[in-house]
């Protein structure tokens, strides 16, 4: 049976979510990769575990995640009702809705058919009552965005989601969304884009507007799907995701020019007794704008270096300014 560490609180740092009542952890965890139907039922369950008794409250699904679709969810639903059954309301779970889930014109995209219905299954999957964060995935170009907010404020409404999101959302769409919500009484929480070092979209106007709005920030993807660890250094190894069946990363991607950009921002990280994935969180959380480093993990040690890149000192302008250099090449 699971006992949580009774110290779980003491190691993480909280942050408020924008202008919300919702305090998230600094790392929270991702279930993207590694908890599927295909993968490890027991090595999902100990990093929940493990997450859990470090302070990560914060566990991220989507409906598409697995595969096959959906898994993630089902299996993170096995893993809440073995162990977690004693600490629901210690968790912040969100779901999303958007990418391709079911065939036939209501399975993607924005329209209110669709997202009533995802988060419908998505409770099964999980074996909730409701979620704490609902988002919608990505912007529908072709679905009114009234409707798609609409969606998400009667999914508040109905109580089958406390707080709603939105993710891959451009700074423009950001804030109509942001607007209407307001309208519509249910205040958007925060915004899930992707940023790291190596991909910085979010400071070219999203940034501002998540401010002004009073919007929180999840930034996914903050290692660079395991690129800015020291992971690639010394070639690609069998169990990586890249060399994995993922076709989230391949192996392409990961170039000389990359590898020897990491390898010195490594020799940066090593100076401040950081590994490389530390010196890649401590830089998106760095200055507060990030509320949370939303972090995928394929082992226990790789949360654990997560957690403790937070006792490290803040960049000095000094780092900061390597870094750039290191990037710019
Ligand atoms: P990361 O950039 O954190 O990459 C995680 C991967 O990096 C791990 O699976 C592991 O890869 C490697 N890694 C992590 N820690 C270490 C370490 N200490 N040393 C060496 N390697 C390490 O994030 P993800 O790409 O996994 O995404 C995280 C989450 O973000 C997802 O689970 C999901 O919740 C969310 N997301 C949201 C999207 C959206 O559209 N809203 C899109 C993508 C992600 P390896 O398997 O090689 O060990």
């Amino acid at each position: 049976m699971y006992l949580a560490n009774p110290e779980r609180y003491s190691q993480m740092k909280y942050n408020r979510t924008g202008r919300s009542g919702l305090l998230l952890p600094a790392i929270s965890l991702g279930l993207w990769h590694n908890f599927g139907g295909n993968d490890v039922f027991e090595n999902g369950r100990a990093m929940i575990r493990r997450a859990f008794d470090l302070g990560i409250t914060h566990f991220d699904l989507a409906n598409n995640y697995g595969p096959p679709a959906g898994s993630a969810e089902e299996t993170f639903g096995q893993i809440l009702r073995k162990d977690f059954a004693a600490y629901r309301d210690e968790l912040i779970i969100s779901s999303k809705a958007g990418y391709y889930m079911w065939p036939g014109p209501y399975g993607e995209w924005g329209s209110k058919k669709y997202l009533v219905s995802s988060l419908d299954q998505s409770l099964k999957r999980m074996g909730l009552d409701y979620v704490d964060i609902y988002y919608h995935h990505r912007p529908d170009p072709n679905t009114p965005l009234e409707e798609t907010m609409s969606a998400l404020d009667l999914l508040v409404r109905q109580g089958k989601a406390l707080y709603v999101g939105i993710s891959n959302y451009n700074a423009e769409q950001a804030r109509e969304a942001a607007q209407i919500l307001r309208r519509l009484g249910t205040p958007c929480l925060i915004h899930q884009p992707n940023y790291s070092m190596m991909s910085r979209w979010i400071e070219d106007g999203l940034q501002d507007v998540l401010a002004e709005e009073g919007i929180g920030t999840i930034a996914f993807s903050p290692l660079q799907k395991g690129i800015l660890t020291d992971r690639y250094l010394k070639g690609i190894t069998p169990d990586s995701r890249a060399a994995g069946p993922s076709v989230f990363l391949s192996e392409k991607e990961i170039t000389a020019e990359v590898i020897g950009k990491v390898s010195k921002l490594n020799d940066l990280a090593a100076a401040r007794g950081q590994k490389m994935s530390q010196l890649a969180l401590s830089w998106v959380l760095r200055g507060g704008k990030v509320t949370s480093a939303l972090i995928g993990a394929s082992k226990v040690s790789q949360i654990e270096d997560a957690v403790a890149s937070l006792k490290a000192p803040e960049l000095s302008a000094e780092e900061l300014e390597q870094i750039e250099n290191i990037l710019r090449g």
